[in-house]
């Protein structure tokens, strides 16, 4: 019904932290970037990623909308980090991911057993960096889809997670707080980071190779240009040409010309 993805990223502890610990302690940490939308998708995931080897100790989310700031649903004992500009995001629009996530429960008729709450939140520095075990995760900021957001580039695994840039079922999208320069930079940014990966996770479709996701790159560049020109109707990607998306981009039109 709906394409979100979820990252667990983990890495083994370092060899300081892990000395001296009960045997049976978790040899790794791990981190969930963004979060699954249905509250079926939630109660599986804890033990889901237990299964499969992953116990988050830490929660990430790579932008503010409401469907990405989920996590705590699923780990109610974890904080929340955000990025410094996602933290004054929220400060700004007290309650916003909230009410969005009412209004998109609503039209889906979705029932949750809990309302959301942010709980505590950490606020990171973009750019910066985030120790994970031994590893250490990069921050990269990632604005101009909305005025906050983060891309996370994981090198030790070859993981860059895109937040909602180079997906492969959504155009580039201009909400309100984002805008068409800042948009263009963190494509240029992206870059090399794409070129660095060896899977790109974006926020909505499906994980991409490098090539995959420089192509897309290069069509949202390409997108963005028809955008600024004013374009009524240009040709959309492959893939991306559906009237959703047109949708989308008589919505950028607004946006830019506000
Ligand atoms: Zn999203």
């Amino acid at each position: 019904m709906w394409q979100t993805n979820a990252v667990a990223l983990r890495a083994k502890k370092s060899d300081g932290s892990a000395a001296g610990s009960a045997r049976c302690s978790p040899t790794t940490e791990a981190l969930l970037v963004d979060s699954p939308y249905f509250p079926d998708e939630l109660e599986a995931l804890p033990g889901l990623l237990a299964g499969a080897g992953f116990e988050p100790d830490a929660l990430l989310a790579t932008h503010v909308d409401f469907d990405h700031v989920l996590g705590r649903l699923a780990f109610p004992g974890l904080a929340l980090g955000l990025g410094e500009p996602s933290v004054e995001r929220l400060h700004r629009e007290p309650g916003a991911a909230q009410r969005a996530l009412r209004d998109h429960d609503d039209e889906f008729y979705v029932e949750r057993p809990s309302p959301l709450a942010l709980g505590q939140v950490q606020g990171l520095p973009v750019p910066g960096s985030v120790e994970l075990g031994s590893e250490e995760l990069e921050l990269h900021p990632a604005d101009g889809h909305t005025a906050d957001g983060l891309a996370v580039m994981a090198p030790w695994c070859g993981v860059l997670c895109s937040g909602d840039y180079l997906s492969g079922v959504e155009i580039p999208m201009i909400s309100s707080g984002g805008s068409l320069a800042t948009y263009r930079s963190t494509l240029a940014r992206l870059a090399p980071l794409v070129e660095a990966a060896e899977a790109i996770v974006p926020g909505h479709g499906a994980p991409n190779d490098r090539d995959t996701a420089l192509r897309i790159l290069d069509e949202d560049v390409d997108y963005l240009d028809a955008l600024e020109r004013g374009d009524e109707r240009p040709p959309l990607p492959k893939g991306r040409a559906s009237r959703e998306q047109r949708k989308i981009h008589e919505r950028n039109l607004r946006q830019i010309a506000t």
